[in-house]
């Protein structure tokens, strides 16, 4: 059924682990504090982050923690170092070989991400996806507007790669975002649900699940050999 179609992934908890990312980001953030504040110390620090986030979510981990230890922190700067440092990811397996088949069948490949451009655009170098998509689309680039579900970057990915949008196929985990307007321009959808993620756990109705779900995006490759 997929054999024609042209896929579009989402980034985040989709080609990796987003929270290896959080993790990451966490560290150059405590260890910006130690590095201004000597009598800080980044473990400890480092270990609040992962707590307050596991237990509040990832939204005031920076506020929380700095009040708690009593750090007097710009928390807008704490934000920036964050969303500015320079991570070490690497691709989940799955999609790792996937790419890499898609890339040997040269089969052209999308990618439409949400999030800070700054941000999103480390994750894609540090996962050298710049060498692999052939087309890249930061959403955040075009204005915070056009993020998902706005239906501007769908048709946006279509038109650069030169295929009419009901053959392309978006592959993403977030059924809140990903599919609702992707399926309303006729594009194919599939949910990747990884064990790990913001979204494992999210269900919804019909409009905004994707028409199939799978587990692993080796199953992909039944539709595409
Ligand atoms: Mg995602």
């Amino acid at each position: 059924m997929y054999k024609t179609l042209i896929p579009i992934f989402d980034l985040d908890d989709t080609l990796y682990c987003e929270h290896d990312y959080v993790r990451s980001g966490f560290k150059s953030v405590a260890n910006f504090i130690t590095s201004k504040n000597n009598t800080a110390n980044a473990g400890l620090i480092y270990n609040n982050f992962i707590n307050v986030w596991l237990s509040h979510g990832r939204g005031k981990v920076f506020d929380i923690v700095c009040e708690n230890l009593s750090i007097p922190f710009d928390i807008a700067k704490l934000v920036q170092v964050y969303r500015e440092h320079q991570p070490k990811l690497e691709l989940y397996d799955d999609a790792k070989e996937v790419l890499s088949y898609f890339n040997t069948k040269k089969i052209p490949m999308g990618l439409i991400t949400d999030g800070n451009s700054t941000m999103q655009w480390r994750k894609i170098k540090s996962l050298k996806l710049d060498e692999l998509i052939d087309v890249i689309i930061v959403t955040d680039d075009l204005g915070f507007e056009y993020w998902k579900p706005n239906a501007a970057p769908y048709k946006k990915a279509a038109k650069i790669l030169n295929v009419p949008i009901e053959k392309c196929v978006y592959i993403g985990d977030n059924p809140n975002k990903d599919f609702v307007t992707a399926k309303k321009l006729g594009m194919h959808t599939i949910r990747i649900v990884r064990p790990v993620g913001d979204h494992a756990k999210t269900r919804l109705n019909k409009t905004y699940e994707a028409d199939k779900e799978i587990y692993s995006l080796i199953e992909l490759l039944e539709n595409w050999s």
